[in-house]
C-alpha cells in the first residue's frame, strides 16, 4: 500500500520530465521515409534511447527492420524491459514513435517541431500520436524505479517504427522476426485511441473488407442509348441491390459502438467527363465493417451473388476486386488486463469506462491475431493527425497510474 501511494505520487511530480521528453521527441520529425522528405524514426530513437539508458531498465534493444528508404538501411524498434518479481511473464505498453505530417502549415499557430506548452497542453505534431501514450507508459515504469518497486511480473516498452503507414517496418517485422521476445501469457496495453472522458476500453474490432466493384457496359452516344449500355445504371442497381448485405448479416453484438455490421458504398470514380456521353464503364467501392461472428468470405460470396443477379438484369459484366481484408480475433472482456485496466481507469478518474469493440482498425489487431490480449486504451482529446495537435499533461499523469497500477497487480 505504501509503495503503491509513492508510485502514484511520484507521477504527479513529473511534469517538468513529461515537457523535457515531448519537446526532444517533437524536435524529430519522425515521418515515413516513404514520404517525399521523410526522415524515419532514427534520430528519435536517439533521443529516447538516451533518456531509456539514463533509466534503470534492466535490459535495452534495438530490434531493427530492414528498409531501403530509409537514410539508414534500417527502422528501429526499441524494446526497454524492467524486471518483475517473476520474470516469465511481461505487461508491455506499445506505442510508436512515427508521427505524420503536419500537414498544410498555414493552418497552425506554431511550429509543428517546437514544442510549445500553454498550461495543461503540450502543442505539436505527435504530441498526442503517439507521443502521449509513449510517456505516460514510461512515467509509470520511471515512478516504480525511482520508489524501488518491482512490479509482479515484467514492466516493458515497446516503442515501433511504422505504424502510421501500415506497420510493415514496425510490430509486423517484431512479430515475424522477432517474436520470441514475447511469452505466451504476456499482455498488451496500446495507448493509442481513446475519448476525452477516458472511457473506451477497446478489447475488439470488426473484420474489415474493402470491395472495389467494376462495372462494363457499352459507352455511346446519350442520344442513342439503344447502341449502348448505360453502366451507371447497372451500377446504381447494383448498389441499391448490396443493401441487401444488411438483411443477410443482421446479428447484433452490444459489446460494439455501432451493434451491427456495416456495408457502405463510399467512393464512386468519375466516368466520363462530359454530359452527351453514356458511360461504358463505372466504378465504386464497398466499405465493409463486419462482426467477427461473419467471415470475410461469406460477405464476398454474397456479394458476388447479388453481382450475378444485376449481371444477367442489365447484361453487364462486373468484377469484385478485394482491397482490404482484415479480421482481428477478439481479446477476450474478462481477460485480467481488461478487468485491472478498467477497475483502475474508474479508481483514477472516478468515470464510466466501457468494454467495448469498435469498426476497425488499430495496431492492437496484430497482436490480438498473434493469439495476445491487448487492450487499447488512452484518455485523449483525439487532436491526433491535426493542425495544432496537442497532448494533456493531466492525462499523461492519470494514464501513467493506470498503467502503474495494473501493472503492480498484474500477475
Ligand atoms: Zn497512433
Amino acid at each position: 500500500m505504501k509503495d503503491v501511494k509513492d508510485v502514484l505520487n511520484k507521477i504527479d511530480g513529473y511534469r517538468d520530465f513529461i515537457i523535457d521528453v515531448q519537446t526532444k521527441m517533437t524536435a524529430c520529425p519522425a515521418i515515413t521515409p516513404h514520404e517525399k522528405g521523410g526522415l524515419g524514426e532514427a534520430a528519435k530513437a536517439e533521443v529516447l534511447l538516451k533518456v531509456l539508458k539514463g533509466m534503470k531498465f534492466d535490459e535495452i534493444n534495438v530490434l531493427e527492420a530492414k528498409d531501403p528508404a530509409s537514410p539508414t538501411g534500417v527502422r528501429p524498434n526499441i524494446v526497454a524491459k524492467y524486471y518483475g518479481q517473476d520474470r516469465s511473464k511481461t505487461l508491455w505498453v506499445m506505442a510508436h514513435m512515427d508521427v505524420v505530417p503536419p500537414g498544410d502549415l498555414s493552418l497552425w499557430k506554431t511550429d509543428p517541431f517546437k514544442v510549445v506548452v500553454k498550461g495543461d497542453k503540450i502543442y505539436g505534431r505527435g504530441t498526442e500520436d503517439n507521443q502521449q501514450g509513449l510517456v505516460s507508459g514510461l512515467l509509470a515504469v520511471k515512478a516504480m524505479m525511482d520508489a524501488g518497486v518491482r512490479p509482479p511480473v515484467n514492466y516493458a516498452l515497446l516503442l515501433n517504427a511504422d505504424e502510421e503507414v501500415g506497420s510493415d517496418y514496425g510490430i509486423v517485422t517484431v512479430l515475424k522476426k522477432y517474436g520470441k521476445i514475447f511469452g505466451k501469457q504476456d499482455s498488451f496495453i496500446v495507448p493509442d485511441a481513446g475519448n476525452s472522458k477516458g472511457e473506451m476500453v477497446e478489447v475488439a474490432e470488426k473484420n474489415m473488407l474493402w470491395l472495389k466493384i467494376t462495372v462494363y457496359g457499352k459507352q455511346t452516344h446519350a442520344s442513342t442509348p439503344q447502341n449502348g449500355n448505360n453502366a451507371f445504371v447497372a451500377s446504381s442497381h447494383l448498389v441499391v441491390a448490396l443493401r441487401d448485405l444488411y438483411k443477410k448479416f443482421n446479428k447484433k453484438d452490444r459489446l460494439y459502438d455501432v451493434p451491427n455490421s456495416v456495408f457502405e458504398p463510399t467512393k464512386h470514380e468519375p466516368n466520363v467527363p462530359n454530359v452527351n456521353t453514356i458511360p461504358g464503364r463505372d466504378v465504386f467501392y464497398l466499405d465493409c465493417r463486419i462482426l467477427p461472428s461473419y467471415s470475410n468470405k461469406q460477405v464476398q460470396e454474397e456479394v458476388a451473388k447479388i453481382a450475378k443477379t444485376i449481371e444477367k438484369k442489365f447484361k453487364v459484366k462486373i468484377t469484385v476486386e478485394t482491397i482490404i481484408n482484415d479480421s482481428s480475433k477478439p481479446t477476450d472482456k474478462n481477460a485480467p488486463i481488461v478487468k485491472l485496466l478498467t477497475q483502475y481507469v474508474k479508481q483514477v478518474y472516478r468515470n464510466h469506462p466501457k468494454v467495448q469493440g469498435v469498426g476497425g482498425g488499430t495496431v492492437a489487431a496484430y497482436l490480438r491475431n498473434a493469439g495476445f490480449p491487448a487492450v487499447v486504451y488512452s484518455k485523449l482529446d483525439d487532436t491526433m493527425h491535426q493542425p495544432n495537435e496537442y497532448s494533456s499533461i493531466k492525462n499523461t499523469i492519470g494514464d501513467a497510474k493506470v498503467f502503474a497500477l495494473v501493472a503492480m497487480n498484474l500477475k
